[in-house]
């Protein structure tokens, strides 16, 4: 750098809030500015002290180098990085890393990095508590329909990978509309939330219940066979039905609230082609139908053959 830019430079850093760098091309800090007390705790003496990247956390080193090294390829834009940073108390903070090489001005050859680090926990757990938000249904809380497709679309690719079976059951309230006809919608929401939870108590922790649709609850099971499926099944409507929930009104002479569960199992085997987890679906859609007409408050099976695709 030149004197009076560097004079411009160490002008611009000592007020930074950001941390704000200079690095030889073996990542070794060359000046630090006077903010990475505030920030991560230690002096710039310190810090010009430290292997290269010595206070990242080893699982985000990767990704760091990684974008380091692109950055001093020549005619590239520079990108940025996040990585976790261990402060000298210890915690943890999330740094947005920024990096621009300065090259020779005559042969473009890089001499040295100019590295820009910005504290962004809060932004990181913001955005972190909206993308559990995106994926939670507000009444029950359980994951979302949203939710429920990646875990089932990640669970039957797990499934085709170890070549085992899954199971998935489809929950859902009998009589519903002429409970929410007879009660008013917000006991119909009270009645849904209890189930919701209900459901969630009596399964597996393995398993992955979610909020299907209006007054469905969905559940995977992962590794599950249909034996084990129908017991998690009969464990769901005993667990329902114990809650007694009141329904003085209910078409089928009972005078609480109950389930039907429709239980769909599929087997990942080689040949052939299915669509997949579709059929799943609609097998396990298949079983509540039949529950349905075969008296409502019972579970019902589907068994289902999935044929690893080529
Ligand atoms: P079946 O035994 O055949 O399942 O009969 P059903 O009345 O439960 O089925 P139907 O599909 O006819 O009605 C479902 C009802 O669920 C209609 C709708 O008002 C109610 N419902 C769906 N989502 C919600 C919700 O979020 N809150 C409340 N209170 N009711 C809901
Ligand atoms: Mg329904
Ligand atoms: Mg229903």
């Amino acid at each position: 750098m030149a004197d009076e830019d560097q004079t411009d430079f160490q002008l611009l850093a000592e007020y930074s809030a950001d941390i704000i760098c200079r690095t030889g091309l073996d990542m070794r800090f060359l000046y630090v500015s006077p903010s990475c007390v505030q920030v991560l705790g230690y002096t710039p003496e310190e810090m010009m002290g430290m292997e290269p990247f010595g206070h990242v956390l080893p699982e985000d080193l990767p990704g760091l180098t990684a974008v380091a090294n692109r950055n001093l390829m020549p005619g590239i834009e520079p990108s940025r990085a996040t990585a976790r940073m261990r402060k000298k108390d210890g915690t943890i903070i999330w740094m947005e890393i920024s990096a621009r090489v300065v090259r020779d001005s005559s042969t473009e050859e890089p001499l040295e990095a100019v590295i820009v680090m910005r504290d962004v926990t809060e932004r990181k757990s913001m955005e972190d508590q909206l993308a559990r938000l995106a994926l939670t249904d507000g009444l029950t809380g359980l994951p979302n329909r949203r939710a429920f497709d990646q875990d089932l679309d990640r669970e039957w690719k797990r499934t085709l990978r170890e070549g085992s079976q899954i199971s998935l059951l489809l929950v859902d309230i009998d009589y519903f509309k002429e409970f929410n006809d007879n009660y008013g919608h917000q006991v119909g929401d009270d009645c849904l939330r209890a189930i919701a939870i209900a459901v969630h108590g009596v399964v597996r922790t393995t398993d992955i219940a979610a909020r299907y649709g209006g007054e469905e609850i969905a559940v995977i099971l992962p590794s599950t066979f249909a034996p084990g499926a129908v017991e998690v099944a009969e464990k769901v409507r005993s667990a329902v039905e114990a809650l007694k929930l009141h329904y003085q009104v209910c078409p089928d002479g009972r005078s609480w609230v109950t389930v039907s569960v429709g239980v769909g199992t599929a087997l990942a085997r080689d040949g052939g082609t299915m669509r997949m987890p579709e059929s799943l679906l609609l097998a396990a859609d298949n079983a509540l139908y039949k529950a349905k007409h075969e008296g409502r408050n019972r579970i019902a099976t589907a068994l289902l053959v999935a044929f690893k695709a080529g």
